[in-house]
């Protein structure tokens, strides 16, 4: 039986593809491995959304072979969005040890792919990039392992073309899976032990299903019993109409917590983006939601230093940070991709020393904010789902998440994995919530 060591970069779409990709090799009889010395085969799956992750990966390509100290050879295989973005780079450049790329929608293929290189012994590199206007995967069932949360992907693509953006063209078109083979693959999970899902998507509240919506889909998923709790990642701010917002207030299990990415807060960036809302949109649907949700957790993406972006424009940025007040932000610099529009039309003009002093006064921002907004939990009593032990300081500690997605720490005790309890505040740092059990709720 070949071994197989898969290595995930990039967004929780790739790590979810990953258990795709466990699944389709496991059923095709290979066996996953945690040790990439005993591996057979090495399959990287990238990410191409910025260009850190790439170098990361192209430097990672040539150490592998490199690292085996019994010289055995080692089938190496790059999967995800570089593979589509990269295809002739990778495919075409003879410096790069590699056997064979897949792209994101071809991952049933993989089986037959491993099994050309490997039949032909050659050093020819096999690959499969087509995009699908069709492929969901709703047949494959993803070897997922937390025991706590399950993702489940219910749309894949994205048709936004937002200028800065390369997952248009790494994951081709927007398509949705069924509201019932949805439903039946939360079933399934419910069944197995999860008491949380996430439903997952390039742009998650745009999906839509012969007629029936996201908003639909979140009630329905709702319905299955023994999930307690219903996240999602990431929409776009365009796609809430009232019925989703009402759906997301009134039903007890979606969590009151929204991923709402603003990437910037100056109007003629935002067009630019081509990301279809303005500065006013955006803080009308923030006012709108917390009218519905008073306490809703909302985090966001920022990107800096698109191209032109001035001092004043990225001020309006810091405004409506500051307006909002988000619970947590990931900031990013802004990196040119291949093919996107931006790449195109805009250069990347501002220069890298400006984005670094953006991005610090950002953080500072955020982490003046997070920590802000954390302390006003103090006393409050929580209810946590019990994930794991704690990955911060010490192994006398849990750790799990509130409603609002936050991490909260307590002692130890007589807890396990998926529980429920109730957790008082009394204490709170910008990342982090730690308070005491005070109950242990009978879910
Ligand atoms: N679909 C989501 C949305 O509409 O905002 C975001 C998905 S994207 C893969 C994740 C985040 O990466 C984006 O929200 C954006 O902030 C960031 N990102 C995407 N392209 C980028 C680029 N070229 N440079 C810097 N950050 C980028
Ligand atoms: Fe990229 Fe925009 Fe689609 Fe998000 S909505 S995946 S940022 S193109």
């Amino acid at each position: 039986m070949k071994k197989v060591f898969l290595e995930t970069y990039g967004c929780q779409m790739n790590v979810y593809d990953s258990d795709i990709v466990k699944s389709v090799l496991g059923k095709s009889g290979y066996e996953i491995t945690d040790s990439e010395n005993e591996a057979d085969i090495v399959l990287l799956n990238t990410c191409s959304v910025r260009e850190n992750a790439n170098r990361k990966v192209y430097n990672r390509i040539h150490n592998i072979q490199q690292g085996r100290t019994d010289g055995s050879k080692v089938t190496i295989g790059i999967l995800g969005c570089m593979a589509t973005n990269f295809r002739k780079q990778l495919l075409e450049n003879p410096n790069l040890p590699i056997d064979f790329i897949a792209g994101p929608d071809s991952y049933k293929r993989l089986p037959q792919l491993i099994g050309e290189v490997n039949g032909n012994g050659a050093e020819s590199k096999n690959f499969d990039v087509t995009l699908s206007e069709f492929e969901t995967y709703s047949d494959v069932y993803p070897s997922q392992s937390d025991g706590v949360n399950a993702w489940i992907a219910v749309m894949r693509g994205c048709d936004n073309f937002c200028t800065f953006c390369v997952v248009p063209y790494t994951r081709g078109r927007e398509r949705s899976r069924s509201p019932e083979n949805v439903v039946e693959e939360v079933r399934r999970l419910s069944d197995l032990g999860y008491r949380q899902v996430t439903l997952l998507g390039q742009n998650v509240n745009s999906y839509h299903y012969e007629g029936y919506d996201f908003a639909y889909l979140l009630d329905k998923v709702s319905e299955v019993e023994g999930i307690e709790r219903i996240r999602f990642t990431s929409p776009h701010p365009k796609d809430f109409p009232k019925l989703l917002l009402k759906v997301i207030a009134e039903n007890p299990k979606v969590c009151k917590q929204i991923h709402l990415p603003l990437q910037s807060g100056n109007d003629r960036i935002l067009e630019m983006m081509n990301r279809t809302y303005t500065q006013k949109e955006f803080l009308d649907l923030v006012a709108e939601i917390r009218t519905l949700c008073p306490n809703i957790a909302l985090s966001t993406d920022i990107i800096i230093g698109f191209p032109t972006e001035s001092n004043e424009e990225f001020e309006d940025t810091v405004a409506v940070m500051e307006k909002v007040g988000f619970d947590s932000a990931f900031i990013f610099k802004y990196s040119e991709r291949p093919q996107t529009i931006a790449k195109r039309q805009f250069p990347d003009d501002v220069p890298n020393e400006i984005k670094t002093e953006r991005i610090v006064k950002l953080n500072d921002l955020q982490k003046r904010i997070s920590y802000w907004k954390n302390l006003a939990h103090m006393g409050e009593i929580h209810e946590v789902l019990v994930e794991q032990e704690s990955t911060k300081k010490s192994v006398d500690e849990y750790q799990g998440r509130n409603d609002g997605n936050k991490l909260v720490i307590f002692a130890k005790g007589e807890y396990h994995k998926g529980q429920f309890l109730k957790v008082r505040i009394r204490e709170a740092t910008p990342n982090v919530l730690r308070g005491e059990v005070v109950d242990v709720l009978q879910k």
